[in-house]
């Protein structure tokens, strides 16, 4: 009997060790099993979604559970799913330990540059960047050096980013960062217009084809694609394109896909095959929801409208150029978010320089009061309310200093009767704006207005008849503009709208929209029926270039011979022959 009892612990304790065994083999093959998914991860992103679809993860233990998690918000993101992405990384950069921890706010980033939170990502780098010099591993090292790169990229900050991919070549030995590297410095070069030739290209490709990195390299397969379409060379882009898009829905990469459709679907239009322009633009129209590429979906709207002109549907073409419009808006906000984000992380810069001034400050008062009080009681008292009084002086001195910044800054933007810019402050907008449109490829149109026989108004009724009657006019032309057209007083009762985005069409049709609006606006509280009316010059990028001054003299031309041809009417430069009225 107590044989059998034995037998059976024995039985019982071979099949505990070996369920022991196999727990741990099952949990070292777990731990080997996502090593491997991290390690392929950026070379092979569906090998890495079948791998992570295999893993259970309540089995696993912590710090395997925050690899998987971190490897799923990194498929997530890979399949353009950046908002899932983005909850997931969020939580590890909350809760897991200090690896996986660095390694999601590095990604956290990267994907709030993919979505547009421009401060968000500002932030959280402008703060591991003050860190940085801490940062002991150099594997940790590397991956926020890429992520600089890819972030300042992005933000379109293309001379910090050269440098900081600059800095990543030189520490790199990993042939994966290097080619990475190679890749973004490629980027920043073209997209900042520095010369560059075709063996730059070729030798990065074969730095990432050695490290197995298959979507760098078709992303640098783009980049070349690129500067050939700079270059005019538009059979050869096509050519290239299209011997690698095979490649690419290989890799199921859905922002990569985008953009080699994008420039397909560019190269064939400028090559004049309009048939596959249209087929690789509704391509990416078809699947926007994947891969959320507010460019590509701009160009895709560019490129159905001229196709469509092309072919002779000009309805079509006019929605589609209504369409492209909107798309237009929608980056312009981007664009602007990002200007906005640079802002503020240099204000909160200053404001924290501010706020170590003012700790010096208090610490020196702190100092004072400590030696004053070895001193007599009555002393003390006195030196306390002394101190107060200082501390609250410097206190108020600060907020109206801040005040007075705010105001003065204000005062020197905007015309203090009509409220939009001044002449300085619209001319300094209008050329940003104008280089933004040279670099983006659109057109850009100048409208410059001028009121009709203004000088009878104030004849008539009296200079503060005449302010109200320039007010009320301004903003009735103000409220007939886009939310992204800049608005400015040139002098007297003339005013220029800057339209970026917008070519002579859609400038004539905002500047009849403004015309009606003056002439039918409400003058009533000058306290006298008046008729007012304007007269308007149109110049574009098309006939004056991406340049200011060509732009002003060419719509000031126009408005010359719109005053001649009898006043309250919109004409359109035109460099040859004379110009046209509308
Ligand atoms: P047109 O432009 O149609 O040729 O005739 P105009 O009478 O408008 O032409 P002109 O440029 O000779 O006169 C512009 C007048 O606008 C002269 C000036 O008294 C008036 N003006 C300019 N700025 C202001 C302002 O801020 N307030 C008022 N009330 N009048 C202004
Ligand atoms: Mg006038
Ligand atoms: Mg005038």
């Amino acid at each position: 009997m107590k044989e059998k009892a034995n037998l059976v612990l024995k039985k019982a304790l071979v099949v505990f060790f070996c369920f022991c065994t196999f727990a741990v083999c099952a949990q070292e093959n777990a731990t080997s099993v996502l090593n491997h998914a991290d390690k392929i991860r950026s070379s092979d992103p569906e090998r890495l979604r079948s791998i992570l679809k295999t893993i259970t993860p309540n089995t696993l233990s912590k710090s395997d559970r925050e690899l998987f998690e971190y490897l799923s918000a990194y498929s997530l993101s890979m399949s353009g799913k950046l908002t899932d992405a983005i909850l997931l990384f969020e939580k590890l950069e909350k809760n897991a330990d200090l690896n996986i921890r660095h390694r999601s706010i590095a990604s956290l980033i990267t994907m709030y540059a993919g979505v547009g939170k421009w401060t968000e990502g500002l932030e959280k780098l402008v703060n591991i960047k003050a860190n940085f010099e801490k940062v002991q591993s150099q594997e940790t090292r590397e991956n926020l050096l890429s992520t600089f790169i890819v972030f300042y990229n992005h933000l379109g900050e293309y001379k910090l980013a050269q440098s900081f991919a600059n800095d990543l070549l030189a520490i790199t030995q990993n042939q994966r960062n290097k080619c990475f590297a190679m890749a973004e410095s490629l980027y920043s070069k073209l997209q900042s217009g520095q010369s560059l030739t075709q063996s730059n290209f070729d030798s990065a490709i074969e730095d990432c084809k050695d490290a197995n990195e298959k979507i760098l390299e078709t992303g640098i397969i783009s980049f070349l694609a690129e500067y050939f379409i700079k270059n005019r060379q538009y059979s050869e882009a096509i050519e290239l394109l299209e011997n690698n898009i095979a490649d690419v829905e290989a890799t199921k990469y859905a922002p990569m896909l985008a953009a080699y459709y994008e420039l397909l679907a560019q190269s064939y239009l400028e090559y004049g095959d309009y048939e596959n322009a249209e087929y690789n633009a509704n391509i990416i129209l078809e699947t926007k929801d994947q891969h959320q590429y507010q460019q590509s979906i701009t160009t895709a709207f560019k490129v159905l409208a001229a196709t469509s002109e092309k072919q002779g549907s000009y309805e079509k073409a006019y929605y589609f150029y209504k369409e492209y419009t909107e798309a237009l808006n929608v980056q312009l906000d981007d664009k602007l978010a990002k200007n906005l984000a640079i802002q503020k992380a240099e204000f909160d810069a200053a404001e924290k320089n501010a706020q170590i001034a003012l700790l010096d400050k208090e610490n020196m008062l702190l100092k004072t009061q400590a030696l004053l009080d070895s001193e007599s009681a009555q002393n003390k008292r006195l030196a306390l309310a002394l101190l107060t009084m200082v501390l609250v002086m410097f206190v108020l001195w600060t907020y109206k200093n801040r005040r007075n910044y705010l105001r003065m800054q204000h005062y020197a933007q905007t015309d203090e009767l009509t409220g939009v810019a001044n002449r300085h402050y619209f001319t300094q907008q209008a050329n940003t704006a104008i280089k933004y449109c040279k670099r983006t490829d659109q057109p850009v149109s100048f409208i410059i207005f001028d009121l009709d026989y203004f000088k009878r108004i104030n004849d008539s009724f009296g200079h503060q008849v005449g302010d109200t009657a320039l007010k009320t006019a301004v903003n009735a032309a103000k409220l007939a503009c886009r939310k992204n057209d800049i608005v400015g007083r040139l002098g007297g009762e003339e005013f220029g709208i800057l339209l970026p985005g917008c070519a002579s069409h859609l400038a004539s049709f905002i500047a009849e929209k403004c015309r009606k609006a003056i002439e039918q606006a409400d003058y009533s509280s000058s306290g006298h029926e008046l008729e007012v009316t304007a007269s308007f010059g149109i110049a574009d990028s098309s006939n004056s270039e991406y340049n200011f001054e060509k732009l002003f003299a060419g719509a000031d031309f126009a408005l010359y011979q719109s005053k001649d041809m009898g006043r309250n009417r919109v004409v359109q430069y035109q460099k040859e022959p004379a110009s046209f009225h509308i």
